[in-house]
């Protein structure tokens, strides 16, 4: 469990998990190795571009052969149904 403060945003939480799974991805398939990647550039613009990152978390959830790849997209996910008010511009 991970406990962080009304002062933090989840958006940049979540940016900063997808980072850590983008340096942990051991490169061996190209959902995770290149999808946490490419979830990371996404996110790190100040305007998450919702559609591309779902697209990105599908092909993370379902074709990533261990589990981190497949966690991966659980904190954007997370942010889109639990803090939809981050994401107005
Ligand atoms: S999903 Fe697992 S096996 Fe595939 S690149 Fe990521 S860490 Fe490696």
């Amino acid at each position: 469990m991970i406990i962080f403060s009304q002062h933090d945003k989840a958006k940049d939480l979540a940016f900063n998990a997808t980072r850590f799974f983008e340096d942990e991805s051991c490169g061996q398939c190209t959902p995770c190795r290149v999808g946490t990647a490419k979830a990371a550039t996404l996110m790190a613009r100040g305007e998450w571009d919702a559609e591309r990152l779902e697209d990105l978390c599908q092909v993370m959830a379902d074709a990533s052969i261990c589990g981190l790849g497949q966690a991966a997209p659980n904190p954007i996910r997370c942010v889109f149904k639990y803090f939809p008010n981050e994401l107005e511009g």
